[in-house]
């Protein structure tokens, strides 16, 4: 970084009449620093002729007086700017003055000699012969060129159009980056490789600029023009590139507008050139000041292209151009005021480097490639960019072993090669790394289960006491059923009863309907069906209807009630019925099947014998016979062996009808002596409870002569039941034995009898008056005592 002020240098135009001299002297003090002394001619200040001198010093870096020629000026002026440039340094140099002062002259040089070149074309020589000279970096220099003028920027450099005016001139615009950067829009770099190149540039911003100029648009002297030389160079092989800019500005006059006195679209520009310039002094003023925060660099386009160029990273030099005559006087001491205000800004330039990525990429390239040959020569071996299978499975091994050892001084060793260093520590993130989510899964898990464990436990809870309360439903259920069953059964004795009674009243279905008497009305088909006892379903019971029998008789009357019957003289003749009824129902449905046979034997002779005639009138026929007159023989077989079949039918069907008389009878015998059991158990059993709730002397003043309740068929039948004592005095009423099962006859007659039958007293217990019947039937009651009222009251 270099710092230095502004260097300011003054250059005296040449005068063309010598009473100019006396205006102005230059001497230099004591340390040698140059010093330019503008004399007031007494005329001049006040106006009247007086002997009052008045001069102003200015000190400049140095002054140039009037027989300075161009070289001059360039080897003390812009040479040590444009070796600052090639060295990598911003720089600026600007032409201070007065219109006609000589700023163009300075910069661009004049016009008609070649010894009259300005410091453009002369820095450009200089700069393109010190490329030349300078192997040791590549260079390469762009040129641009703008003017600027009331404010707006123009491309001088435009190779597009011919420009008749400024105004067709491309404009440029000021951009600024976030790191507050100047970029100019629109401005056009042009590469220039030789000094001819960079020089015909340079005339072609020239022409467009003269071309755009008109007599009345005096914009040369009105506007500012930056000549700038874009310089770039690197080592080679290095990937720093250093960029360097040099500014060379011709600036508008520095004339002030009231001294200028004029009017119309000349007071407007010089309004803009003022303006222009009171901005760039406003910025030299706050540069030169110290701690001073605000720079008014936007205050306009010029001292915005210049920011860096004015107390910024630059080495700027101005040239104060002087035209030290005595009409200008006053201007040329306000320039040298401005330069020395200029003088005071320090600048900082600085080495403007950076890094080239694709050349980085290069040199990188190349050096990792030189470093891997060294490798390669060093450890004997051509390393290549990944490690192979073995050795990555030989250091994980080796990492396992390492983790594994309780060791504290264990140690890792893998070499020198950083692969699989960095190998070790990959595998060793990724172990860590899985630990942890093995951790975590863990954990997750072990909580995951202590929620679904609370879960199952309430879960199991309830499944158990779902369980128990469903046991305990189907305990009740099973209770209500074992009730409904005995209930059920007990039903079901009563309808067994019952239905044995119907069966009574339909026993005509085993024999054929129709008429018996002969084939033709018997139907071809629907046989009749023989119904066994075994087969007759629930069916009411007339006779239980009529006595009200169908309470429910309980478990205990019930196993009292098979006692009484199993002891009962009538059982037997009951069971006989039962045996004589059930024979009788074996041979009615023998005898129905015979029936059904005969019938279908008959059926088939008819069929054959009416076949056998048909076949005797077609035989007739085709024979052109009469019908014979002998009867067939075949035919007459089989209506004799009709007419037997039907004799047969017809004696089957009667004996099938009388054992349909007798199997109603029989089943009406049983009904009937299955109500008197009933009956006299439940007149028994009443007076048995009765008795019961009486002391037991009650039973032994049994009234003995009146044994059974006065029932009209009690009494019809007491006689019979009185002499029970054998079998045979029983059938006698019993002309058949009736086949009753014993526990259809128990259940069907017990459960209503108690509420039909009204309670007795002890005395009307069914004593039989034989002295050992009796005997027997109290030891009974007795014995079954205990049962009994157990059962009987639940
Ligand atoms: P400015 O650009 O400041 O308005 P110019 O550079 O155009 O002034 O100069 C005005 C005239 O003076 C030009 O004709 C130029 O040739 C001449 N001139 C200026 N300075 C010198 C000088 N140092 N030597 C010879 N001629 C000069
Ligand atoms: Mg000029």
């Amino acid at each position: 970084m270099v710092k230095q002020t502004i260097q300011i240098f003054a250059r005296v135009k040449p005068t063309v009449r010598k009473q100019q001299q006396g205006i102005y002297s230059i001497d230099e003090d004591e340390k040698l620093i140059p010093s330019l002394e503008i004399i007031l001619p007494r005329d001049l200040t006040d106006g009247f002729v007086n002997n009052k001198r008045e001069s102003y010093k200015f000190k400049f870096q140095r002054i140039f007086d009037q027989d300075a020629n161009q070289e001059t000026i360039f080897e003390n002026i812009a040479k040590p700017v444009a070796e600052s440039v090639l060295a990598g340094y911003n720089g600026t140099i600007f032409a201070y003055g007065q219109t006609g002062s000589g700023k163009t002259f300075t910069i661009t040089g004049g016009a008609e000699r070649y010894s009259d070149r300005g410091i453009i074309p002369r820095t450009l020589s200089y700069i393109f012969e010190q490329l030349q000279k300078d192997s040791s970096k590549i260079y390469t220099t762009h040129i641009s060129y703008l003017e600027i003028y009331n404010e707006c920027g123009y491309d001088l450099l435009d190779p597009r159009h011919e420009a008749s005016s400024l105004e067709d001139l491309p404009k440029v615009t000021i951009l600024e980056d976030p790191d507050q950067n100047i970029h100019l829009k629109n401005l056009s770099l042009h590469q220039a490789t030789t000094e001819e190149e960079a020089l015909n540039l340079l005339f072609l911003g020239d022409t467009n600029r003269m071309i755009a100029e008109t007599p009345m648009n005096q914009a040369s002297t009105r506007s500012h023009c930056i000549f700038t030389i874009h310089l770039s160079s690197k080592e080679p092989g290095s990937a720093t590139v250093r960029h360097a800019k040099l500014h060379l500005v011709d600036l508008a006059g520095s004339e002030r507008v009231a001294k200028t006195g004029v009017g119309g679209l000349l007071l407007t520009e010089a309004k803009y050139i003022n303006l222009s310039l009171h901005y760039l002094e406003q910025v030299i003023i706050a540069l030169s000041e110290k701690h001073r925060l605000h720079i008014p660099y936007r205050n306009s386009m010029m001292t915005s292209v210049l920011r860096d160029s004015l107390g910024g990273n630059c080495m700027t030099t101005m040239i104060a151009t002087l035209s030290l005559e005595k009409r200008n006087i006053d201007e040329s001491i306000s320039t040298c005021r401005f330069a020395q205000r200029v003088a005071l800004i320090k600048n900082e330039a600085v080495l403007n480097e950076e890094i080239d990525p694709r050349l980085m990429i290069i040199r990188l390239q190349k050096e990792i490639q030189e470093l891997k040959d060294e490798l390669a020569i060093v450890t004997g071996e051509q390393r290549t960019e990944a490690l192979t299978e073995a050795e990555l499975l030989q250091l994980e091994k080796l990492i396992t072993s390492f983790l594994e050892d309780q060791d504290p001084e264990s140690r890792l060793e893998v070499g020198a090669d950083m692969r699989k260093i960095h190998h070790c520590f990959q595998h060793l993130k990724k172990l860590l790394h899985d630990k942890e989510i093995h951790e975590k899964n863990t954990v997750s898990s072990e909580i995951k289960d202590q929620i679904c464990q609370e879960p199952l436990k309430e879960e199991e809870y309830k499944k158990l006491r779902d369980i128990l309360q469903q046991r305990d439903n189907e305990i009740n259920i099973l209770v209500n059923m074992l009730k409904k069953e005995k209930k059920k059964a007990q039903d079901a004795l009563h309808l067994s009863s019952m239905d044995r009674n119907e069966f009574r009243h339909s026993q005509s279905s085993p024999f054929p309907p129709g008429n018996p008497e002969g084939p033709k009305t018997l139907p071809s088909s629907a046989p009749t069906q023989v119904h066994d006892s075994s087969t007759v379903g629930y069916r009411s019971s007339s006779l239980h209807r009529k006595t009200g029998m169908r309470e429910e008789m309980s478990l205990g009357r019930q196993e009292a009630f098979e006692i009484f019957k199993r002891d009962h003289a009538d059982s037997v003749t009951i069971e006989d019925n039962k045996q004589i009824l059930k024979q009788r129902f074996s041979e009615a449905k023998a005898l129905g099947e015979n029936i059904n046979e005969a019938r279908s034997k008959i059926g088939r002779l008819k069929e054959e014998i009416t076949q056998r005639h048909l076949q005797q009138v077609a035989l007739g026929i085709s024979e052109n016979m009469a019908v014979p007159s002998v009867p067939d023989l075949q035919e007459e077989k089989l209506r004799s062996q009709l007419e037997e079949e039907k004799k047969r039918y017809k004696t089957m069907f009667t004996h099938l009808k009388a054992l349909k008389v007798e199997i109603e009878h029989l089943q009406l015998l049983m009904d009937k002596a299955k109500v008197k059991l009933q009956k006299e158990f439940e007149a028994w059993w009443a007076e048995e409870a009765t008795s019961l709730q009486v002391d037991s002397p009650a039973v032994k003043s049994l009234d003995h002569t009146k044994p059974f309740h006065q029932t009209p068929e009690s009494l019809h039948e007491r006689p019979q039941l009185l002499s029970n004592k054998s079998d045979a005095n029983a059938r006698k009423i019993l002309p058949s034995p009736c086949p009753v099962t014993y526990s259809q006859e128990q259940n069907s007659t017990s459960d209503s009898l108690d509420n039909s039958i009204p309670k007795r007293p002890a005395s009307s217990i069914p004593l039989t008056g034989d002295s050992q019947t009796d005997s027997d039937i109290l030891a009974f009651i007795k014995a079954r005592q205990n049962i009994l009222q157990k059962k009987c009251f639940q």
